[in-house]
């Protein structure tokens, strides 16, 4: 860390790998190169027109340009529940099993003040959103990183968990279907889980910001489906990916009325809501017509079926998806993540992800493809890179 203020903490965050590929993508922006980004999970696709209407309307109202109620509105912890009902069978009371978070990222930053002490454990997945590594970091406890590999179908080993780190850890997160390998769980997965943590009395956090975009008919559940989830466990939903609201900072964590209370007071000394206006327009988008939710899953399953096509002409090997908006690529021999991303970028003009950015063991050796980018700009990336020596 080279800055002159800054804590010292901040210097066991991991290298930005994001930074040296835009230094590179710009240098060929320079040259009049024509980059496309293949590189983030955004969806590329406007936000519903109802949503937008309803929030236009929302945002007429001067009672909606004060401070918002922080735990969220009752009118949106209400429509979060019925949510869960609808899409998962899953009862939960608005008052006390909800809470309205600025965003998932937002949520999963205040789970470490909430749950773990300084030097203390959270279990997180060997490849995952990075902000379950940063999140302990800024809050000056530790990380196991689970294993997670092809040999165990991507499902995180909690089990091989060392004894030693156990008697400190407080909390355990898992996300499925998952970023960036798109692996989904079992029920039997599921259940193993809430059993280790409640045996362990760690706080479990299933992160299911993917639970609309599936393929080939498959469904994705939410954890507290599964029997006692509700004694150990919350998950956090986002309007972010089914909704194409990213930009919007619209989600919300649900489960266990104890731990929902613990993050609320964190949340209450740190933010003050979601505005108003956006609580109402994420609300209309949870329980009002889901048929373009449908129309998006589809449109990615058609690009997800034109990236492996070309994977497999390429000869490359991947993960086969069955949710999320990525797929999981392995490094030709001869690679690291971090070269063959470079290479993909100087020699094709194309943007992937490293696998090492979402964890630096399990990660290293793959590469992960966005799939928010339009079907004529995929099949130019791929032309592209079969190209490649
Ligand atoms: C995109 C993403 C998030 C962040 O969602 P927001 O609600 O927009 O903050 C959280 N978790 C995973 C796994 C994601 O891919």
């Amino acid at each position: 860390m080279t800055q002159k203020f800054a804590a010292k903490r901040l210097d066991n965050l991991p290298p930005y790998l994001f930074a040296e590929i835009d230094r590179q993508k710009a240098a060929l922006l320079a040259e009049g190169h024509d980059v496309i980004s293949l590189g983030i999970g955004d969806p590329d696709k406007p936000t519903f027109q109802h949503v937008i209407d309803e929030m236009i309307e929302a945002v007429q109202r001067p009672a909606n340009h004060q401070y918002p109620s922080y735990e969220g509105s009752l009118a949106y912890r209400t429509a979060c529940a019925e949510f869960m009902q609808t899409r998962f069978d899953v009862k939960a009371d608005p008052v006390t099993e909800v809470l309205a978070l600025i965003g998932s990222k937002e949520g999963i930053a205040n789970l470490f003040p909430a749950f773990v002490d300084p030097g203390a454990y959270t279990l997180i997945p060997g490849v995952g959103y990075p902000v379950y590594d940063g999140g302990g970091i800024l809050n000056d406890s530790l990380s196991w990183w689970m294993p997670m590999s092809e040999e165990n179908d991507f499902l995180a080993d909690f089990e091989a968990t060392p004894a030693e780190v156990l008697e400190k850890a407080q909390m355990m997160i898992l996300s499925y279907p998952n970023n960036p390998t798109s692996a989904v769980a079992t029920p039997e997965y599921f259940d193993k889980a809430i059993a280790f943590a409640k045996k362990h009395n760690l706080l479990l956090v299933h992160d299911n910001a993917y639970c609309d975009i599936a393929y080939d008919g498959y469904v994705p559940p939410s954890i507290l489906e599964r029997p006692g989830a509700m004694d150990c466990c919350i998950e956090i939903l986002s309007a972010s990916k089914s909704y194409n609201m990213t930009g919007w900072r619209a989600a919300f964590a649900v489960g266990n009325a104890d731990a929902i209370r613990t993050l609320g007071i964190v949340k209450s000394n740190v933010d003050s809501g979601i505005f108003t206006a956006v609580q109402e327009a994420a609300a209309l988008a949870f329980t009002g017509p889901q048929d373009e939710v449908k129309k998006m899953s589809d449109l990615y399953e058609r690009r997800r079926n034109i990236a492996m096509t070309a994977l497999d002409e390429m000869g490359l090997e991947y993960h086969y998806p069955r949710s999320t908006i990525f797929m999981w690529v392995k490094v030709p021999d001869g690679y690291t993540s971090a070269e063959y991303v470079t290479k993909i970028l100087t020699e094709a003009h194309v943007i992937v992800a490293p696998g090492s950015a979402y964890g630096p063991e399990d990660g290293e050796g793959y590469f992960r493809i966005s799939l928010a980018c339009e079907d004529d700009r995929i099949v130019e990336a791929f032309e592209r890179m079969k190209k490649l020596a």
